[in-house]
């Protein structure tokens, strides 16, 4: 996984070794390198700018002890920086309320339905959760039979509406059934679309206010790197949404999605997707991203 930015990083650190503490002129080569090298993972430009000028204070500021060389100095540094870009901590869900309402979020191909599935089963065996999965996509019949298919495999049942039309109602039923029958986690897949349009903007925020979820999650496929982060943005000031959730990571061997996101929208990556499998699901961890990247 983001086998050019390690690289680069790496290479760019080599650069400070054999010398005896960092001066202004050493650590602007080596930030240069390191902010080329974000750009061409497909990191915003700003959250380059950004990173590397608080890169630069910290290292500056810096005494170097005679244990430490500059390189690994600055990968320290750096590796802190990259966490708290990322968001420091893992961001808890927020499981509260009886049903738990998640509503998931994202364009068409995201990953969406494949993660709904992914999250009742995890938070199945995990939290020992009595999970339904609510199919709000009423356009495409193809996506109500995929999670179908899916609450099959996971033995989670799957709350169908045939013949209505209406995604706010569905969802809000969905909930009324889930009280009724002792499910205390509802899961609303909605539809998405190949592009952000207003009608699909204006569904899924009557959805929302319609069933006040715990947690409304957005989905997105973390190889289309600042389109990720542009869709994040558009979806963020229409929904106001909790948390993020990245899928496809296994694909993506640049990265720019995962680190600029946070930055730009504000919220948290609370999970992500590293396969097609219904386990391929983890908990977002900025410090072993970190790590990751820097190889
Ligand atoms: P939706 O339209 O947003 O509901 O997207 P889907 O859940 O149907 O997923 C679209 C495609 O991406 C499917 O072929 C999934 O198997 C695939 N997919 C979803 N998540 C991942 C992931 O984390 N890694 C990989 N490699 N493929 C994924």
């Amino acid at each position: 996984m983001f086998e050019n930015l390690s690289e680069r990083l790496e290479r760019s650190f080599k650069l400070l070794k054999g010398q005896g503490k960092i001066t202004e002129i050493n650590v602007a080569e080596t930030l240069k390198d390191v902010r080329r090298a974000l750009l061409d993972a497909d990191v915003n430009y700003k959250v380059a700018k950004q990173f590397t000028d608080t890169v630069k204070a910290k290292a500056l500021g810096q005494n170097v002890i005679n244990a430490i060389k500059p390189s690994e100095l600055m990968v320290k540094i750096v590796h802190d920086e990259l966490t708290s870009l990322m968001g420091g901590d893992t961001a808890p869900l927020n499981l509260s309320g009886n049903p738990t309402v998640i509503l998931m979020s994202g364009l068409q191909g995201s990953g969406k339905t494949t993660m709904s599935g992914k999250l009742a089963r995890k938070l199945k065996s995990e939290k020992s959760k009595r999970p339904l999965l609510v199919a709000g996509d009423v356009y495409r019949p193809a996506a109500i039979e995929q999670l179908k298919v899916l609450g099959e495999q996971i033995e989670v049942p799957v709350y169908t509406e045939e013949g209505n039309k209406n995604p706010v109602q569905i969802a809000e039923n969905a909930i009324s059934y889930a009280k009724a029958n002792h499910y205390d986690l509802v899961i609303v897949d909605t539809a998405g679309r190949l592009a952000v349009d207003e009608a699909m903007m204006n569904e899924i925020a009557a959805i929302k206010k319609a069933i006040k979820p715990q947690e409304t999650l957005f989905v997105v496929d973390s190889m289309t790197g600042q389109d990720a982060v542009n869709t994040a943005k558009e979806f963020n000031d229409r929904l106001d949404f909790d948390g993020v959730v990245l899928t496809k990571l296994d694909g993506d061997t640049r990265g720019g999605a995962a680190l600029s996101i946070r930055t730009v929208v504000t919220k948290p990556i609370k999970f992500v997707g590293t396969g097609e499998k219904l386990d391929a699901l983890d908990y977002f961890h900025p410090a072993r991203m970190a790590d990751r990247i820097l190889g």
